[in-house]
């Protein structure tokens, strides 16, 4: 069984820490990989707090994962030894439902295993995830990455690129459209390089009205402080799609009365307590609200290599994993430009 280093949360209040495991051994099918670097999503904080009162414990989070293969089993065809390999949200999943066969494996009818808290398919022990030296996966669960993006940037793609790149294609975000992004955070930013190179009209709604600069350099056409009553109610009734990737609870209906009719207000950030949803700015404007979870594998590879031809990547701060806690901190102060990313060589320190 491979021997694994990384760093867990004990419990839900537990600082994480130094954690010694092991990973199932490979079988033909899988590879294992040297994790290079893995990004710090706002997932891995809710997840380790217990946020979402699903958590399991000894916990490793981390799902956005750049790593170097160590083996390939004998059925491998995707890798070879010593190429670069990502793994994202999705490690697993049963392969035979309508869903798993259209590629879209978030939705297997019998859910996903995620690679970090779910219950492995293989062996039946708790998936541990990125915050580690290394990993054991199905090659199909694998991607290839682009060769031209720089490794540590490439790492966020693997959630919050494809948690923002598939609404965006699923609702339409192009040319002629207005589309808003809720928060600039990792997902945000990455939300915001996107739609401007869909050719939307973008519209960065903030909190902090210190990152407005930032969201110009981003791609924002126009930038809104979400305090600024005024600004937001000249925003009214013009928005194709709103998204929304705010990470703490917030009302939604400052947003709804800022789509047009049809338009959409989708969801993707998943604060501890859901949102209350006022009606009236729906039923008037025949709005949606709607959701959206990270993607499947084929479209994942396609936000891959279309981020790989646009050279589009994530703005990373690159931490020790050793600064995870306060990391962690600077999440919740909101003071990340715009993802960290671990550079898991520090676990070797
Ligand atoms: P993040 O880097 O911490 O960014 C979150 C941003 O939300 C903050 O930077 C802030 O931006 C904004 N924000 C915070 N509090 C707010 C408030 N009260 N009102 C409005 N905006 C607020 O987090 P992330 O990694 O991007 O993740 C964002 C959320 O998406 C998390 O809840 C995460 O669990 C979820 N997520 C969902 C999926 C999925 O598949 N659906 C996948 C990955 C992550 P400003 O400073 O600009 O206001």
């Amino acid at each position: 069984m491979p021997s694994s280093k990384g760093y867990a949360a004990l419990d839900s209040k537990a600082q994480l820490a130094p954690f010694d495991f092991t990973r199932r051994d490979p079988g033909p099918s899988d590879i294992a990989v040297e994790i290079l670097y893995c990004g710090v999503c706002h997932t891995d904080l809710h997840q380790a707090r217990n946020e979402w009162g699903i958590s399991r414990y000894p916990m490793v989070p981390g799902h956005e994962i750049v790593g170097r293969v160590t083996f390939a089993g004998s059925s491998v065809k995707k890798f070879k030894a010593g190429e670069v390999a990502a793994i994202g949200v999705l490690v697993d999943s049963c392969r035979k439902c309508a869903q798993c066969a259209s590629g879209m494996e978030h939705f297997c009818v019998e859910g996903m295993t995620e690679t970090y808290n779910s219950i492995d398919r293989v062996d039946s022990s708790v998936t541990r995830g990125g915050y580690s030296n290394n990993y054991v996966v199905n090659e199909r669960y694998a991607h290839r990455i682009p060769g031209n993006l720089d490794l540590p940037a490439v790492a966020p793609l693997l959630c919050a690129g494809i948690t923002t790149y598939s609404p965006l294609r699923h609702w339409g975000a192009g040319p002629g459209k207005k589309v808003g992004i809720v928060g600039l955070g990792g997902l945000g930013h990455l939300a915001l390089k996107l739609a401007h190179s869909f050719g939307a009209h973008t519209v960065q709604f903030t909190t902090s009205p210190k990152k407005k600069d930032d969201a110009v350099r981003l791609g924002a056409d126009e930038v809104a402080i979400s305090t600024d009553v005024p600004a937001m109610k000249a925003q009214a009734n013009s928005f194709d799609m709103i998204l929304d990737t705010a990470s703490a609870p917030h009302s939604l209906d400052f947003y709804t009365a800022l789509l047009k009719r049809d338009g959409a207000m989708v969801l993707v950030g998943l604060p501890e307590t859901p949102p209350t949803i006022g009606v009236f700015n729906l039923i008037t404007r025949r709005a949606s609200i709607a959701g959206s979870m990270v993607g499947g594998m084929p479209e994942t590879q396609e936000m891959l290599d279309y981020c790989g031809k646009h050279n589009i990547a994530a703005d990373v701060e690159v931490i020790p994993i050793q600064k995870i806690n306060e990391a962690f901190e600077r999440l919740l102060r909101q003071d990340v430009k715009y993802r960290f990313v671990i550079d898991m060589s520090s676990l070797k320190a």
